[in-house]
Formats: C-alpha cells, sequence, structure tokens
C-alpha cells in the first residue's frame, strides 16, 4: 500500500506539469497546421495581446488603461449638442443631468465598432409613468438606441423598456434599480458594414449587461431604431458621434468611458 502511495506521489507532478503545459511549451514542430485558422494551435510565433492594466480593483466599471473616457464627472468638454455648439446638460458633483429642452448632446468624437461603460440614474422623485418616467437613451453611431427608462415597477410595452433596443428588442430580464440608484450599461457594439452600392452586408451586433447582468445577446438589429415603425438600413459612414437622448426627463449619467475596437 505505501509503495503504491509513493509512486502516486512521484508520478503526478510530472502528470500535471505535462498537461498544463508547465514544461513544456514549445509545440511548434509538433502539431499540425489548423487548416481553419491562421495559427497552429499553442504557436508560441502568435502575437500575445497587448497588456492593459483594468480599473481600480474591486471596483467594477472603472476605466482600465486604454479607454478614452468621456465624461469623468468634471465637464463637458468632449461633447457638443446636435448643431456642435457647447452641450447645455448642466454638471453637479460626479454627473451630467439632462436638461428638458435643450437637445440631445453628442460626442464630438466618432466611434464605430466599440466597447462603451455608461452609468445612469433615474429622476427622483418620480414623475410621470410610462415611456413618460426617466426616459432618455444611449445612441450608438447617433442612430441605434439603447433605451434608458425607468423600469422599476413602471408598466411599458416591452420593446421600450429600460435596457431594450428600442422598438425591436426587449431586454432579457429586468434588471433596473429602483429610480435615484445608479446603474450601469457595458455595450459591446459593432457596426453596420455596406458594400460598394450600398447594400447591407452586416448588421449591428449588440451585447449589453444591465447592472452586470445579460440584457442583449448579440442582437441583430433590424436597422435604425424609431418610434412605432420600423426603418431599413441605409448607408452611413464607418464612425459617427455616441448620443444621449434628452426626451425631458432629467436623468443623470457619470462615468462614461469607450474603447474602440479594432
Ligand atoms: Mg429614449
Amino acid at each position: 500500500m505505501r509503495g503504491i502511495a509513493l509512486v502516486f506521489f512521484i508520478l503526478a507532478p510530472v502528470f500535471i506539469m505535462t498537461s498544463t503545459g508547465g514544461i513544456k511549451e514549445n509545440f511548434n514542430n509538433e502539431i499540425e497546421n489548423n487548416t481553419e485558422q491562421e495559427w497552429k494551435i499553442h504557436d508560441m510565433n502568435r502575437p500575445l495581446p497587448p497588456v492593459v492594466k483594468p480599473g481600480v480593483a474591486g471596483i467594477p466599471g472603472q476605466p482600465p488603461s486604454d479607454a478614452l473616457v468621456l465624461f469623468n464627472g468634471k465637464d463637458l468638454s468632449q461633447w457638443c449638442d446636435s448643431k456642435g455648439k457647447p452641450a447645455r446638460w448642466k454638471v453637479e458633483q460626479d454627473y451630467m443631468e439632462v436638461v428638458k429642452k435643450t437637445g440631445s448632446i453628442r460626442t464630438k468624437q466618432n466611434f464605430g465598432d466599440c466597447q462603451l461603460h455608461i452609468e445612469w440614474a433615474a429622476p427622483l422623485p418620480v414623475v410621470g409613468k410610462g415611456q413618460g418616467r426617466g426616459n432618455s437613451g444611449v445612441f450608438l453611431m447617433d442612430t441605434y438606441e439603447l433605451q434608458v427608462l425607468d423600469s422599476y415597477n413602471n408598466r411599458t410595452y416591452a420593446d421600450g423598456m429600460a435596457a431594450s433596443v428600442y422598438g425591436q428588442f426587449p431586454p432579457l430580464v429586468n434588471a433596473c434599480h429602483p429610480p435615484g440608484e445608479w446603474q450601469a450599461f457595458d455595450i459591446i457594439f459593432h457596426r453596420p458594414h455596406f458594400d460598394k452600392n450600398g447594400n447591407l452586408i452586416h448588421p449591428v451586433r449588440m451585447i449589453v449587461l444591465h447592472n452586470g447582468v445579460l440584457v442583449q445577446d448579440n442582437v441583430e438589429l433590424l436597422g435604425p431604431t424609431a418610434w412605432k415603425k420600423h426603418v431599413p438600413y441605409k448607408p452611413h459612414p464607418e464612425k459617427m458621434p455616441l448620443s444621449l437622448q434628452d426626451h425631458g426627463n432629467p436623468v443623470r449619467y457619470r462615468n462614461i468611458w469607450i474603447r474602440e475596437l479594432k
């Protein structure tokens, strides 16, 4: 019995190290090319992804080192109104707030494929109902709206609630925090592609987490989002501004950052 145990203790580390690649990493000459991929499996010559320092440990949603911060709580220098004039939403403490009738705001810079983090809070006290309560919106490429709405105990149509792709895809679940509390959208956005003649090749694809919960699972958008109608795709530039909607409700935003996907 003691002999068997001894053999096990001698052989086990060898097995573990080999199976995890701890000792042996250079497989280049031993493994055949996978015809599906450009690189051999475990190819040591395959370029490594760049190192990115994540946001502050323990605080989800902080910008990683390669993010462009679009709003850090201080000013609207990255933003303008729809006519290119200075944005007139108010900035207080660490957030910006929609000022009714000043219009939607958009980034000065244009974006295509991206990862976007944005935090928002529906207004307190609660005013209005349905689409009239805490309505705003995150418009990717100024065209495709991820709905911002106070959907906490507030009935409206499913494809218009918070985290819906407006008029197209309800969220998979309602992950809303109560009004007044901060909540986050994390969005992976892939722009549409058009051929030379303006025909659609690939639609927009979106993955969305709402407060860390998956709510849009790689949905393919039917076209630009709109109220009460379906709008077909129209060719547009590869990069366009990100915009935030003034729908007349004092919705707040903070900690907005973006990573362009190459
Ligand atoms: Mg909206």
